[in-house]
């Protein structure tokens, strides 16, 4: 599968489609494949469009019967970390995500995160202001990752805490 999507972004849908099949198949009969290894053009976090050329995304309301909110499915992912330690998700520069991310990309980390880690909240003076709820980490790296000016880097955190996922 590790081609299909380079060669979608490169040649688009339906000839990139067409080609990621061809590939699939070249690898299945013949353990090998004409296009080699591909690469993505640029990183992901380098991939991110900034707000004026996206439209927002409305989700319809969690109905608890086969939706939920983020922070129901954090309870059930039986997150724990200890309350005392020092935050693992460590900002380069924190002035970044209201100076910079904010503005340009809406701050992008309030809406990938899976787990409602980071927040925009208005101050009592009407000032905007970030805040990062690292207790609720799940540890999927996505924030290391997608950050668009790569200021977030995740740390283990202290004592083993995260997820438990007991029913998986
Ligand atoms: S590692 Fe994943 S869950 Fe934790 S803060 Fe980053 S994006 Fe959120």
């Amino acid at each position: 599968m590790r081609n299909v999507k380079p060669l979608w972004s490169r040649y688009g849908l339906p000839a990139g489609v067409a080609l990621g099949a061809l590939d699939m198949w070249c690898q299945t009969l013949f353990r090998k494949t004409p296009f080699g290894t591909l690469s993505h053009d640029k990183p992901d976090w380098a991939s991110l469009k900034p707000l004026e050329e996206v439209m927002p995304i409305t989700y319809p309301t969690p109905d608890h019967v086969l939706t939920f909110d983020r922070l129901s499915s954090v309870f059930l992912s039986g997150t724990t970390h200890a309350e005392n330690q020092p935050c693992h998700l460590k900002l380069a520069d924190p002035t970044v995500p209201l100076r910079r991310n904010l503005p340009l990309y809406g701050e992008p980390a309030r809406l990938y995160c899976p787990a409602g880690v980071y927040e925009i909240t208005k101050s009592p003076d009407g000032s905007d202001s970030f805040t990062i709820n690292s207790q609720n980490c799940v540890h999927c790296k996505t924030c290391d990752i997608k950050d668009p000016e790569q200021n977030i880097t995740w740390t283990p955190p202290e004592g083993g805490g995260g997820p438990i996922y007991a029913g998986m």
